[in-house]
């Protein structure tokens, strides 16, 4: 059994102060492969102060040492990107194509802000005033327990080229993908207190993290209702923060779509991570006379679903991270039936052959009006919604309808038709026919998915601070 109990901080991993302790489970199987002993606020204290001893060095860095640095820490990642799928697999249940696909983006994010930075405008000259661009400070990057290393390596990118150094608070979910990540980063070679890592609880690492007076930078991605907790809790120290949040993004299914691949994708969108993915198209909305064929549709296109052992190679929907996770989504699923929905596929119960782990049968719930809490609410899991819309107009109004506005998906042949529909709808990305990532396009939410934007040239921005210097050429 594998024991987690050390934190990275200042160049090395030391032993963590903490003495509560969490067992970690397979959701597979439901056995407990390993032991998390959580850091506390000690350990949030001295991740804290070596970050900010570093920060005078690495703050005033030169552009090739960042450069130097962010590339090794992509050459490292992409070393250990076997061992990292294998991680994903085993801790958080993903499936093998989708672990490896994850594993693969977080050398991108490193790769990406390393040519951005090689241009990048430090320092800008209008008229008589000099605009530099200044690292805003010690960074704390707050990160959930899915796509670790995507989450993880995307804020510390920016970050680093910017010049801050950076306090990582990993999820007590994801302790054994922190570990062989954080062992990658060790091994670029940072200098000391410019990458640390600790793994504890929100209420107790993730608080004390927070309310340092020296955390000049928060980013954090996880649940909306956290989000509004820590830029309340931001509010008496001004830290600049930035929060990607949930989402309940409607996917939009044009009436000259064909059919059969709309639902085939409308699925794969919905589903993906296990349908635990902040991006996840969850409302599927279908033109009202179409609404029956494509019913059936997705009744065939479920037939590819292959669910079971994310470590089976054709297994492309595996089981939700947690027992939380499992009791939660299966709740949604009572509480769809409730509301009168009507499951097109799933529903109620264990899958069929699968007696152990946190599977849940993927469901696609029919008869959805969007005012349901199934429609309303970001369940996390895979339980998708079919709603029926009138015309183009009213497409647009229903997607709209929602607290969220991380992202959107529009499929149809028609792309001029689809493109202007993108131009009307409230979200920071918006695909159309297909799961398209851009890593140098800004990503972030609208509404209550997010305040900033990470990815490309606006994560590094994020943690900057611009000082206009006027006069003296
Ligand atoms: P969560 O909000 O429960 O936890 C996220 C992180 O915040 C964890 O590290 C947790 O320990 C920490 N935390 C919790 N309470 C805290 C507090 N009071 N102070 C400081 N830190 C605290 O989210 P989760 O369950 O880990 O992740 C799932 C959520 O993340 C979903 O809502 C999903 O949509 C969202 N998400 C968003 C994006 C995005 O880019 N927008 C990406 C991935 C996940």
């Amino acid at each position: 059994m594998r024991r987690f109990d050390q934190s990275y901080i200042d160049g090395g991993f030391r032993p963590v102060h903490g003495r509560e302790e969490m067992a970690i489970i397979d959701p597979t199987t439901e056995q407990v492969t390993g032991q998390l002993v959580l850091a506390n606020e000690e350990d949030a204290r001295l991740a804290v102060e070596a970050a900010s001893r570093a920060l005078p060095t690495w703050s005033a860095s030169t552009r090739e040492e960042r450069i130097d640095l962010l590339s090794a820490l992509a050459d490292a990642v992409e070393a250990r990107a076997d061992v990292l799928t294998e991680a994903t697999i085993a801790e958080y249940g993903g499936p093998v194509e989708q672990a490896r696909w994850r594993a693969g983006l977080a050398a991108i994010n490193f790769r990406v802000a390393a040519r951005l930075l090689a241009d990048f405008p430090f320092s800008r000259r209008i008229n008589d005033t000099e605009v530099v661009a200044q690292a805003a400070g010690v960074a704390l990057h707050i990160v959930p327990w899915n796509s670790v290393y995507n989450v993880i390596s995307v804020k510390m990118a920016g970050a680093l080229a910017a010049g801050c150094p950076v306090v990582v608070k990993a999820s007590e979910f994801s302790p054994l993908q922190t570990e062989l990540f954080t062992e990658c980063l060790h091994a670029a070679g940072a200098p000391a207190g410019v990458i640390n890592v600790v793994t504890g609880l929100g209420s107790v690492a993730g608080e004390a993290l927070t309310a340092h007076p020296d955390v000049r930078k928060i980013s954090f991605t996880g649940s909306t209702p956290v989000g509004k907790a820590i830029l309340r809790g931001s509010v008496d120290r001004l830290q600049r923060v930035t929060l990607e949040l949930g989402g309940k993004a409607p996917t939009i299914v044009l009436d000259d779509a064909d059919l059969a691949q709309a639902a085939a994708q409308a699925l794969s969108i919905g589903f993906a991570n296990n349908g635990q993915a902040c991006i996840a198209g969850t409302r599927i909305l279908v033109q009202r006379k179409q609404i029956d064929a494509f019913c059936d549709a997705i009744h065939k296109a479920a037939e590819a679903i292959v669910q079971g052992d994310p470590r089976n190679q054709r297994t492309t929907l595996g089981p939700l991270m947690n027992r939380r996770q499992y009791e939660r989504v299966l709740g949604y699923v009572s509480k769809g039936l409730e509301e009168g929905a009507r499951p097109i596929i799933g529903g109620e119960g264990r899958p069929k052959g699968l007696d152990r782990g946190y599977f849940v049968r993927p469901t696609v719930f029919a008869d959805v009006t969007n005012d349901m809490a199934i429609a309303r609410e970001e369940i996390f899991g895979p339980v998708l919604c079919v709603i029926a819309y009138e015309d183009d107009a009213d497409a647009i109004r229903i997607a709209n309808d929602t607290p969220y506005g991380l992202h959107a998906y529009i499929l149809g042949k028609d792309t001029q038709r689809a493109r202007k529909m993108a131009s009307r709808i409230d979200a920071g990305r918006v695909a159309i026919n297909g799961l398209s990532h851009e890593p140098l396009a800004p990503f972030g939410g609208f509404k209550q998915s997010g305040i900033g934007r990470e990815y490309g040239l606006a994560g590094i921005e994020d943690h900057l601070e611009f000082k206009a210097i006027g006069g003296g050429f």
